[in-house]
């Protein structure tokens, strides 16, 4: 069977990386080789209980990083913060949100690259600057912000951490503009893929990249209005969804109300496509798709690109249960949950040995025997990175039992770093960048093994009839097309800096 797909006009100003440098991202000290998700934000404008209000729709973030979580409230005249390392409830309790009074907040959920991970750089990061007072929260990674930093230390800036947000801050302090012209002038001067939210005394900001790498959306409740990275999080504060932030949009919300404006016109558009594949809640919407729904779709388009027969179908849970039940349906193969997932593994501060390793996929993941046993298993995954950990779940399914695995992986070979905030590990690791599909499947010990296609992925997620390049989709881990320059002559940044 072919596919023809159209997939919108190639652009001139497509950038190709030339593998000229690596990125380092993750330590190979995880035990789970997966990709690490970003981080997420929150806003809120206008609602006596921005606070309580923040910390729930963070608490429905909570995916998006684990390592710290902040919120900064303005009540007019002052700013309230609190920031913490850990998950939001136990940065949180009732005292600290009762003390976050104000009506306007910006929060935050972040995950960080080992060497990074401090108070210091949990945010919001708050900064005092002429006209008063600056939080800014951030999700995603600013390519050229090493040469940035650069040049304004050799100008006399003085950095107090590695944040990427806090460039933004000392070009927004330089200027001799009013605020928002001056934030226009600082995000014009950054490459790379960003949500932003910054919040002064008086005012909200809202701002996207102008590629919309990094998913931003926007919601009412009541009259107030909220800002969340997904959708989930308006739904846990029953606020209704209005749209996505526009690439290359920024608005403003002040006493004059609420200004749609922009600091640069929009490029190629270029959302994330692991959002949909692998970090987003499978509750949330992004760019008008749902996220099972699409997940499904992708599961689906697997069994018809390359089918095989089976006793039974499972996912690799979490991210992947939707897609194996797209695969079943359209197959009539039966859906069963062949893999349970221990949902209170948590936070591992250990640096394992090789031995304690193996075990630690089982401390995540458990085969159901009852199940597999005797059974043929197409089992279901989002992504290979380094290829450890399918191989561990493989054999946790031959353990168990099953008499064949085949793995279906719903996204194309991950070869490419990204460099717009999410945590990969250095190029050399990724195992599709260096070994062929063939070679990949005995090295994970699988009886077959096939990778979703592109314009599978781009017709699954729903950009096949946008017209938009590529579906409207970043796929430059999977195809090294780049929508902006990544190559800053050794003065680059990869992974996720928020
Ligand atoms: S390179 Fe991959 S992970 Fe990074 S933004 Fe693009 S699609 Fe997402």
């Amino acid at each position: 069977m072919s596919y023809e797909i159209k997939t919108g006009n190639k652009q001139e100003n497509s950038i190709l990386w030339t593998g000229d440098f690596y990125n380092e991202g993750t330590g190979s000290g995880d035990i789970f080789d997966t990709l690490k998700e970003e981080c997420g934000v929150f806003g809120v404008f206008g609602h006596p209980e921005a606070a309580s209000m923040s910390y729930y729709g963070l608490h429905a973030l909570q995916h998006r990083g684990e390592e710290s979580a902040g919120i900064c409230v303005a009540d007019g005249r002052d700013f309230h913060y609190h920031r913490g390392m850990g998950l939001v409830k136990e940065v949180f309790d009732k005292d600290k949100i009762a003390s976050l009074i104000g009506n306007m907040s910006i929060g935050h959920v972040r995950y960080s690259t080992s060497g990074d991970s401090r108070l210091a750089n949990a945010q919001p990061l708050v900064f005092k600057y002429r006209d008063g007072d600056l939080a800014i929260a951030t999700n995603g990674n600013i390519v050229n912000e090493p040469l940035i930093r650069k040049q304004l230390e050799q100008s006399g800036s003085i950095f107090q951490t590695t944040s990427d947000t806090e460039v933004l801050a000392h070009l927004i302090a330089r200027s001799q503009k009013e605020f928002v012209e001056a934030t226009k002038d600082a995000l014009r001067q950054l490459v790379g893929g960003f949500a932003f939210l910054l919040m002064t005394n008086d005012k909200l900001i809202v701002a996207s990249d102008t590629h919309g790498l990094r998913p931003l959306v926007m919601g009412r409740v009541g009259e107030a209005y909220v800002f969340a990275s997904e959708s989930c999080a308006l739904e846990v504060i029953g606020a209704q969804f209005v749209r996505d932030i526009e690439p290359g949009e920024l608005l403003v919300l002040d006493r004059n109300g609420f200004q749609e404006d922009r600091f640069a016109e929009p490029q190629r558009k270029a959302l994330c496509a692991m959002e949909y594949i692998y970090f987003a809640r499978p509750d949330s919407d992004l760019n008008g798709s749902n996220l099972h729904s699409a997940r499904k779709r992708m599961g689906s388009r697997m069994a018809l690109e390359a089918f095989v027969d089976a006793d039974i179908v499972t996912g690799v849970p979490d991210s992947s249960i939707s897609a194996a039940i797209g695969y079943a349906e359209q197959t009539g193969i039966p859906y069963e949950l062949g893999l349970i997932k221990n949902k209170y593994t948590g936070r591992t501060f250990i640096q394992p040995s090789q031995e304690l390793r193996e075990q630690g996929v089982k401390m995540k993941l458990s085969a159901v025997r009852r199940v597999v046993e005797g059974q043929r298993v197409v089992m279901i995954d989002d992504s290979i990175v380094r290829g450890t950990t399918s191989r561990r779940i493989v054999n946790l399914l031959r353990e168990a039992g099953a008499t064949e695995v085949h793995v279906r992986i719903t996204s194309p070979p991950f070869k490419n770093p990204c460099f717009y905030g999410i945590d990969t590990p250095d190029r050399r690791e990724l195992i599709a960048s260096y070994k062929t599909v063939e070679e990949m499947r005995e090295e994970i010990n699988a009886d077959s093994l096939a990778f979703l296609t592109p314009e599978g992925l781009i017709q699954s997620i729903g950009g096949y009839n946008s017209g938009d390049y590529k579906g409207g989709l970043c796929l430059s881990c999977f195809d090294n097309d780049y929508p902006t320059q990544v190559d800053f002559g050794g003065e680059e940044k990869d992974g996720c800096s928020c």
